[in-house]
């Protein structure tokens, strides 16, 4: 057993010519005439040569023309100045033409008069450094292209969307950010922001947000801003920490939705609770205090209170159904429940028919036919509204005691008008009475209702593919009218 490495051995192991060969670098040397001398094994294998079909060519054999240019221009000078030249990076030709990617360091070999005798050149495969830097290339490319289309779809979206940093300072704005907020540079959007914040709703902004960068929940948080028109409008602000799988990159992502429609409907729906109970309220009340009286007097069946208030708790009745019925109604409209019982009905008696029911209270009300008209439709529902028609006449007008109701030809329709003579309305609400729950000011009456009178009967209209519509004039009356298909 070997204790002590013989010099013969150590020897071996620094064999300069066998680790010149096997050298995990390439190695050749050229005279200064460009002729190639000697290469390396490593160099041979990579570039599929055998050496005498390399040795004795001259240099340019390893590049393309290009090359070749490139190798004069630049190498071959920069040699001659500095004696050598450390990891140019150059694409060399393999014997079958296809490229290796080198990096090549150079220097001269003198003799000791200062004459260049050659220059030796190590040659370093960087084809897999390469491979790896384009990938990285395309990688970034590819990330590049991911953030334009995310970029895209931020800008196409109607919220508004932002980014911050850890510390909150905002880096990213989407296009509808920059629009809301005038376009202010990153350092100025807080107290840009902040200047649009309703003043009543900033501490309250504030106060989330600041909570929401302590504890790291995510904000959520409704206040109104101020839109171009100088208006107030509801807005939900929403941020949330977004956090990558290593835990870095602790960015807040942020929106902020217009919420006022809904917001507002809800408003209008807890008003219109309001006013549904209270019109409940009242015929309920009275209904109960005649039923009271009516217990008291029982036992007295000659009172002549009783038919009275028998009557006053009918009508009070009446008028509790027909507020539950308009609820029905509307909510079997809103879930497109509302069935059809079509059939072909004369008009003009139909609307006969109809005025006979409604207590008319000294009112007069006339029909104006030309000729006998026939369409068909869902009586039922068709009765509904031209009885709330007379009886918003009725309603409205109360001044006015003539009533007409026209029945005309007009597109291959019926239509049918009921005229009052009233106080009319003002041309800015006609557009807004056929909404639901619109209720027009009603000056000078004590009138209240739900708004879902004209609703309802627009709706029963749509379904008979009619049209419904109104005209008014201050001072001078209201027209309400409808069409309905002829019969066939
Ligand atoms: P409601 O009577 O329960 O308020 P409607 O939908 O029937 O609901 O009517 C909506 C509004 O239209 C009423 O509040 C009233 O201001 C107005 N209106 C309806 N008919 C007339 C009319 N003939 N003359 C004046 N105003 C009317």
């Amino acid at each position: 057993m070997l204790t002590q490495p013989n010099k013969e051995l150590l020897a071996s192991l620094i064999d300069g010519e066998v680790l010149y060969h096997n050298a995990p670098c390439g190695y050749l040397s050229f005279l200064p005439n460009g002729n190639i001398i000697k290469v390396n094994r490593t160099l041979l294998l990579w570039l599929g040569y055998q050496e005498q079909e390399i040795v004795g060519h001259h240099i340019h054999i390893l590049f393309s023309k290009g090359g070749q240019i490139h190798f004069e221009m630049f190498f071959q000078p920069l040699i001659a100045v500095n004696q050598e030249v450390k990891e140019l990076s150059y694409t060399i030709l393999k014997k079958d033409g296809t490229p290796l990617s080198t990096l090549l360091s150079a220097s001269v070999l003198k003799n000791n008069v200062g004459e260049t005798l050659a220059i030796n050149v190590v040659i370093t495969d960087i084809s897999y450094r390469k491979s790896y830097e384009d990938e990285l290339l395309r990688a970034k490319k590819r990330s590049e292209g991911e953030k334009r289309r995310l970029q895209f779809l931020a800008d196409l979206i109607p919220e508004i969307i932002w980014t911050t940093d850890e510390t909150g300072n905002i880096d990213y704005v989407n296009k509808r950010f920059s629009q809301y907020f005038n376009e202010v540079s990153f350092e100025a959007i807080p107290s840009e922001v902040l200047s649009k914040v309703h003043p009543e709703d900033r501490r309250l902004l504030i106060r989330h947000h600041l909570e929401s960068i302590k504890s790291l929940n995510d904000l959520n948080v409704e206040v109104r801003l101020e839109t171009t028109t100088g208006k107030y409008e509801w807005h939900l602000i929403k941020a949330s920490r977004f956090t990558d799988e290593e835990g870095f990159d602790n960015k807040w992502f942020g929106s902020c939705t217009n919420i006022d429609f809904h917001v507002l409907a809800l408003k209008k729906k807890d008003e219109f609770i309001n006013i549904a109970c209270h019109e409940l309220k009242t015929p309920v009340t009275s209904l109960k205090a005649s039923l009271q009286l009516l217990d008291r007097l029982k036992s007295q069946p000659d009172n002549k209170m009783l038919p009275q208030l028998i009557e006053r708790a009918g009508k009070n009745a009446t008028k509790i159904h027909l507020l539950i019925d308009d609820l029905l109604n509307v909510s079997q409209m809103s879930e497109g429940h509302l069935q059809l019982n079509k059939s072909v009905v004369d008009v003009y008696e139909f609307i006969s028919d109809c005025t006979a029911n409604i207590n008319q209270d000294g009112y007069h009300i006339t029909i104006k036919s030309k000729g006998r008209l026939e369409a068909q439709f869902d009586s039922a529902r068709i009765e509904q509204v031209v009885v709330n028609f007379i009886n918003n006449a009725i309603k409205y007008a109360p001044e006015s005691k003539e009533i007409e109701i026209h029945l005309d030809i007009v597109d291959d329709q019926v239509k049918i008008s009921v005229q009052d003579f009233g106080p009319g309305i003002p041309a800015d609400k006609l557009d807004f009475l056929f909404q639901r729950y619109y209720r027009a000011d009603n000056p000078g009456t004590n009138y209240t209702g739900l708004g879902l009178g004209l609703y309802i009967c627009s709706e029963i209209i749509k379904r008979h593919e009619g049209k419904i519509g109104v005209e008014s004039q201050i001072g001078i009356g209201s027209k309400f009218w409808f069409t309905l298909p002829l019969a066939k």
